[in-house]
């Protein structure tokens, strides 16, 4: 006689997931500055936030998300997104007389400021961060001299002397990644560390409530933009606390083989991640 087991898969959300304030003020300041000055009038200098989903939909509704400053028709008006712009591409829309709408996220902006502050009382600003990532690039434009720090294996070649460090970190690091680079930074002579702290506190706890879950699931799916740097962040945590982790943008990536002999699953999503795309996915993964 032939028996059949069937088991449906128990998902389990992480309690503080997708959305940030940061990123709801900046699509609802895209959407009325579309409303307001009318579809193909602002261009926005890249992508609003690092959600390809999020993205088309801005770019449907008439937002340009690919502007180039240099190019920009002097009747458009400029957004700036998120992740904020340096001083000196702030300087030149002025100088262009463009409009402006500015979406950098209060906490970006106060990163800015604290960089600037180091600088004028004499410190030399260290960031820790990805010198790629835009949030960083505008960051580092708001005094003459920055070392960027990726990660620790960089402090030997990076990292000059000099008496007096002034220490900041890219907002959606991980408490554990920073301290880490510190620590090393701290064995070195240096007479004069200070570190302000400039990590955003709802990355921290989206990463905080994501390895809490992975201690209750055998499969944790991290939802986000693959280009996202808190999501890639968090997925990372996740992995290194041991639980399988798969970081997949939608649905569409899923592959039945990621849940197969696992009874919970664990979900959650980066701060850039839409609601849509969290619930469409936890829907389809209790149907498997
Ligand atoms: S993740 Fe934090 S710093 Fe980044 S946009 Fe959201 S609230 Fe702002």
């Amino acid at each position: 006689m032939l028996f059949l087991i069937w088991c449906q898969l128990q998902v389990k959300l992480a309690s503080s997931r997708g959305f940030c304030f940061g990123v709801e003020d900046a699509i609802e300041l895209a959407e009325d500055a579309v409303a307001r000055h009318g579809a193909g009038r602002v261009v926005a200098l890249g992508p609003v936030i690092h959600n390809k989903q999020v993205v088309a939909k801005l770019e449907q509704s008439g937002l340009n998300q690919s502007g180039d400053l240099d190019t920009i028709p002097s009747d458009k008006v400029v957004l700036i997104r998120s992740h904020g712009a340096t001083p000196q591409t702030m300087q030149r829309i002025h100088d262009r007389g463009l409009q402006v709408v500015d979406a950098t996220c209060v906490l970006v902006k106060r990163a800015q400021d604290v960089v600037r502050q180091l600088y004028d009382e004499g410190y030399h600003v260290v960031m820790i961060g990805d010198p790629n990532h835009p949030e960083v690039r505008g960051v580092i434009g708001y005094a003459p001299e920055v070392t960027v720090i990726d990660d620790d294996s960089d402090l030997e070649q990076m990292l000059p002397y000099k008496e007096r460090l002034g220490i900041v970190a890219q907002t959606t690091h991980s408490p554990e990644h920073v301290a880490k680079v510190v620590a090393k930074i701290l064995v070195r002579p240096y007479r004069e560390v200070k570190m302000v702290n400039t990590l955003c506190l709802e990355v921290t706890r989206r990463q905080e409530a994501a390895i809490t879950l992975c201690k209750e699931v055998e499969v944790m799916f991290v939802l986000g933009g693959l280009n996202s740097a808190n999501t890639r962040e968090m997925a990372r945590l996740c992995h290194v606390s041991g639980c399988e982790t798969y970081h997949i943008e939608t649905w569409e990536q899923f592959d039945p083989s990621m849940v197969c002999g696992k009874s919970v699953a664990g979900v959650t999503a980066g701060a850039s991640t839409p609601e849509s795309v969290i619930s469409e996915f936890v829907e389809r993964l209790k149907d498997i």
